[in-house]
């Protein structure tokens, strides 16, 4: 620990307003990362110490209390950087990154040893194993003590204390004892404890990740940084695994990342049967003792490896080796709050400051990661099986919602699964005779008939965007006739209608994990769903797949709809046909669409990523985007139109030069609002002049209480 006397403290304060750090006296035992209560004006703030000075020029006050947690140097190192890359607060980064807090700890003692014990991968250095261990004989009962560590001290305490009393090793109390059960992170038990043997395109892949980790910072960046371009079922937590094994056996850490935990719990079971306790897991769906526990599970290198959501990318580890990105393309790891980062951004970062490899893995690559990073293939099935054969249905002249085909293929399935991108019953409501359509009081948007089943005036209308909740209508508000029609189909509409057994599965579905199983146990059966049917689930013995409408996504204004268009279609085909369960019979998808002639589509058919990423990069490098360029958007949001507008025009006289808008977006929750919008070549720069023309505009007192969201890199 230097001997500055210093520190510099980030209060951690959720207002724009309070911008630190502020300079506080040192007291004995603080470090960069400790968590501090320090006087401030009248008041008292908790605090992050984010460095250390040799002198300051104000008059010094000291901390009135040093909390237990502390953030390593690393962490807050990538939270200030995080605000910044992000136009945040480092306030709000800083405390996002901070272990729960206030939890009533159960604790228990813990050791280590003082020496490190050897590595295997290095020269020998003095261990335990050794007679002389530090100069000092010791007994067997006090090498094998010392060859536990590091771990809760139990029955070897008298041992161990003694061992102390010499120097060899600590003793500290610890919160102990609240693991997740093994229901919510994965169950240990069952096959798949051992590796199986891989196939030639895995041990390749294996091989060329190992000889990039071995090799490390030798390397340049840029050969550091890994795309895992697999087919769905190709095997690719196979090649996670084994790497992630490799990387342990170095004597360093894992970070996996995995898009959503309660839609992909084979992953996790996959890497706790394989590698046992060593492996963390944080979620938000553990109870916030449990997530303190496995934080300092982690932080202690108890834990060796952390698998979880995004937020799995602040894992507190020491000696990071590997970080896996599992499914790179999924947009859930774009948080959508403030701050508004992309885990896999930051995991690009961690990897990089550590001098770690990264490693990402998807079937439908985006086409930033194609273009930048090094890529490694595996063109095949790891059961051998043949890609399900993808069919293009031209829906243009046929009534209702199925194509004649697609009904008798679904009829003719044991077990398939249709996507419609629509959840409810219907999407909105209108009057037959005047066109009158029912809309939310507080957002510019059709509300959503759900529970319509019995027609005239059953269910309830809902927003999606605000929650606001009415009773349809029976008649018209506006002309009294009651020729009220449904229109645009939902999936619980679809459910309804299709034959056989139906599961449903949408963000309305509350134990959607359920859903899951339910029909990855049946033994024949239809899942209906929005875009999370698609994601990564493993089920043997699908053999159709069923796009209600892929001209939704195609047609919805944004650059990247080829792209998703393009992924929802490949991913939706990679559930299909996985394994033996289907029985030799030929899987197929069906995608229904109005645009037959679309790039996007026709790849997909041919199962072509390559062709379609080439092509599809090109026209970015044409129209000058990502990853070409960097866009930058901000969203000025208030009740009051003028007070929104006025904000917007002051933002817009700060910002770069080529920014689009203000333009109006629809009311939201009963907040009016504007974006500004700046696409541009020059990333830092941007960002760095949109933070200034951020700050500015919040700082003008006339402005007070208009909303700014900033996003840097939408989704
Ligand atoms: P992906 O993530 O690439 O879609 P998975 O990792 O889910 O693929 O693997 C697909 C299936 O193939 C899984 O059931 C897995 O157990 C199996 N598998 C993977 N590697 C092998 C292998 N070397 N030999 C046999 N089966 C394998
Ligand atoms: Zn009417
Ligand atoms: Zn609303």
């Amino acid at each position: 620990m230097s001997a500055l006397p210093v520190i510099q403290v980030e209060p951690l304060v959720s207002t724009r307003g309070v911008r630190g750090p502020f300079d506080y006296a040192r007291p004995d035992g603080v470090d960069v990362g400790s968590v501090v209560d320090v006087p401030f004006g009248r008041q008292r703030l908790r605090g992050v110490v984010t460095g250390l000075k040799a002198s300051s020029e104000y008059r010094l006050r000291a901390p009135t209390h040093v909390h237990d947690v502390s953030l390593p140097p690393d962490l807050v190192r990538l939270a200030l950087w995080m605000a910044d890359d992000v136009v945040s607060t480092r306030a709000r980064c800083l405390e996002l990154l901070l272990p729960p807090e206030g939890v009533g700890e159960r604790t228990r003692l813990w050791a280590a040893a003082v020496l490190p014990p050897p590595r295997p991968d290095g020269a020998p250095a003095p261990g335990p194993d050794d007679d002389v261990y530090a100069g000092i004989r010791l007994t067997d009962k006090q090498r094998a003590a010392l060859g536990r560590l590091p771990g809760w001290t139990g029955e070897d305490l008298s041992t161990l204390r003694r061992l102390e009393g010499r120097g060899l090793v600590t003793i500290e109390e610890r919160a102990h004892g609240r693991r997740p059960d093994h229901a919510t992170v994965g169950a240990l038990h069952g096959d798949g404890t051992s590796a199986p043997p891989l196939n030639p395109d895995q041990a390749h892949a294996v091989d060329r990740i190992a000889a990039v980790l071995a090799a490390g910072e030798e390397l340049e960046l840029r050969e550091r940084q890994l795309l895992l371009h697999g087919v769905t079922g190709s095997g690719k937590t196979e090649v996670y695994l084994q790497a992630a094994q490799r990387t342990i056996a170095a004597g360093r850490t894992v970070l996996v990342l995995v898009p959503e935990i309660a839609l992909t719990p084979q992953t996790v079971a996959r890497f706790r049967r394989r590698l046992g306790e060593t492996v963390a897991v944080l979620h938000s769906g553990l109870s916030k003792g449990e997530r303190r526990d496995e934080w300092w599970r982690l932080r202690t290198g108890e834990a060796r490896i952390c698998v979880g959501p995004m937020s799995t990318v602040f894992a507190p580890v020491p000696d990071l080796g590997l970080v896996i990105v599992d499914e790179e393309h999924d947009s859930a790891y774009k948080h959508g709050e403030d701050p508004r980062y992309d885990a896999r951004r930051v995991a690009a970062w961690r990897a990089r400051e550590a001098g770690a490899v990264l490693l990402v893995g998807s079937a439908t690559p985006r086409p930033e990661s194609w273009a930048a990073l090094r890529r490694i293939g595996l063109p095949r099935r790891a059961d051998g099986g043949d890609m399900p054969a993808v069919r293009l249905i031209d829906v243009r002249g046929t009534r209702g919602a199925l194509h004649p085909d697609v009904h008798r293929a679904l009829t003719d399935a044991r077990k398939a699964i249709v996507l419609l991108n629509r959840r409810g019953w219907a999407t909105w409501m209108e009057c037959a005779d005047c066109g009158h359509t029912w809309e939310c009081p507080n957002c510019d948007v059709s509300l959503v008939l759900h529970g319509g089943r019995d027609g005239g005036g059953g269910g309830i209308l809902r927003c999606h965007h605000c929650g606001h909740q009415e009773r349809p209508p029976t008649r018209c508000v506006a002309c009294g006739s009651v020729s009220v029609g449904q229109h645009g189909l939902g999936t619980e509409q679809l459910a309804d209608t299709l034959p056989g057994h139906v599961y449903r599965l949408d963000a309305d579905v509350r134990d959607r994990a359920g859903v899951l199983e339910a029909f990855g146990a049946a033994d024949h059966g239809i899942l209906v769903g929005t875009q999370m049917i698609a994601k990564g689930h493993d089920f043997p013995d699908v053999t159709l797949g069923v796009v209600v409408d892929a001209d939704a996504t195609l047609r919805f204004p944004d650059f990247r709809s080829q792209e998703r268009t393009f992924q929802m279609v490949a991913q939706l085909a990679g559930r299909a046909g996985r394994g033996a369960g289907a029985g030799g019979v030929p899987a197929q998808v069906l995608v229904q669409t109005r645009s037959p002639r679309e790039p996007a589509l026709l790849f997909a058919a041919r199962h072509d990523a390559h062709g379609f990423l080439v092509e599809e990069l090109e026209r970015r490098r044409d129209l000058g985007y990502p990853p070409y360029a960097t866009i930058v958007r901000v969203v000025c949001e208030h009740e009051d139109e003028a007070r929104v507008e006025a904000a917007a025009t002051a933002l817009a006289l700060r910002m770069p030069e080529d920014t689009l808008g203000p333009v109006p977006l629809f009311r939201r929750q009963a907040r009016f609002r504007r974006q500004l919008m700046v696409r541009s070549p020059a990333r830092a720069l941007t960002v760095g002049a949109t933070r200034a023309a951020v700050e500015a505009v919040v700082a003008d007192p006339a402005h007070r209480g208009v909303t700014l969201v900033i996003e840097v890199d939408p989704r």
